[in-house]
């Protein structure tokens, strides 16, 4: 749940501008392929900034229908993963989740998917934009399914230029959604080389494994699957120098995120 009065602190290191963005973020916008992927890359960060009263709304772009490991229940999958981000959502504090109803493992950057993007980012107008990354991650494959690069594509293209751009999509402006600066955008499950921030989420780890945990249908075996994020999440403090701040200690458990400023106080605004 949401809580506007706790301002607990957000611990990152990396980049210290777009830790200060994330800390100061007010509306954030996550967009993803698959439901579950935004629990799995994200869902600590994300129950993080709900507590902290950002307002965090999800964009799924695929039905998730070609996921879990059994026959039976196929004609309903579709119902029952949106039922199951439905529910994660609402465990990690968000209250909006939208389905854009491509088909799973057929997603492409088509201008239909990127304008989709654009206009949920025109009317949210987010401080921050999270998404899958568009490059392959080669020591995990499994992070980097079609459908993820793909969407990472989508998500990158509609950042720039089409989001700030007033005269792309037209119909957009017509229905009132003007053109936005997207000041950044925070990848996930990307090449390890591109790391440049790492959210400590220690204390959201119970609400990322219990958003996990609701994603039923696709864990064969989820005492397995809160076994394997946890030992991923400490390898990922792990490699952080948690030297930052006050307290001056290290992150049990962390995110990764490739952060990439769109446009900072610096950027030079053209097409
Ligand atoms: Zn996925």
């Amino acid at each position: 749940m949401a809580h506007d009065a706790d301002r607990s602190p957000l611990r990152c290191t990396g980049l210290s501008a777009a830790a200060e963005a994330l800390r100061s973020a007010r509306r954030v916008l996550v967009v993803f392929a698959h439901p579950d992927d935004v629990d799995f890359g994200a869902g600590g960060t994300v129950a993080a900034l709900t507590r902290r009263g950002a307002e965090v709304s999800y964009l799924v772009l695929t039905d998730g229908d070609a996921g879990g490991f059994e026959d039976e229940g196929r004609e309903s999958i579709v119902e029952t993963r949106r039922e199951e981000q439905r529910r994660a959502a609402g465990l990690a504090g968000v209250s909006r989740v939208e389905f854009a109803g491509e088909r799973d493992g057929f997603l492409e950057p088509s201008h239909r998917v990127i304008e989709r993007v654009v206009a949920a980012m025109r009317e949210i107008r987010p401080d921050v934009v999270l998404s899958l990354h568009p490059e392959r991650n080669w020591s995990s494959l499994h992070k980097s399914h079609p459908d993820h690069l793909a969407c990472g594509e989508i998500v990158t293209r509609a950042a720039f230029p089409a989001v700030e751009n007033a005269y792309a999509y037209p119909s957009l402006r017509e229905r009132g959604l003007e053109a936005y600066r997207l000041p950044w955008l925070l990848l996930f499950a990307g090449p390890d080389a591109l790391v440049n921030l790492r959210v400590d989420v220690t204390e959201t780890l119970d609400a990322k494994l219990e958003a996990l945990d609701v994603h039923l249908s696709q864990h064969p075996d989820p005492e397995g699957m809160r076994e394997s994020v946890k030992a991923g999440l400490a390898a990922q403090a792990a490699s952080g120098r948690w030297d930052e701040g006050p307290e001056d200690r290290p992150a049990e458990f962390a995110e990764e995120f490739h952060a990439v400023c769109v446009n900072g106080e610096g950027t030079f605004a053209g097409f």
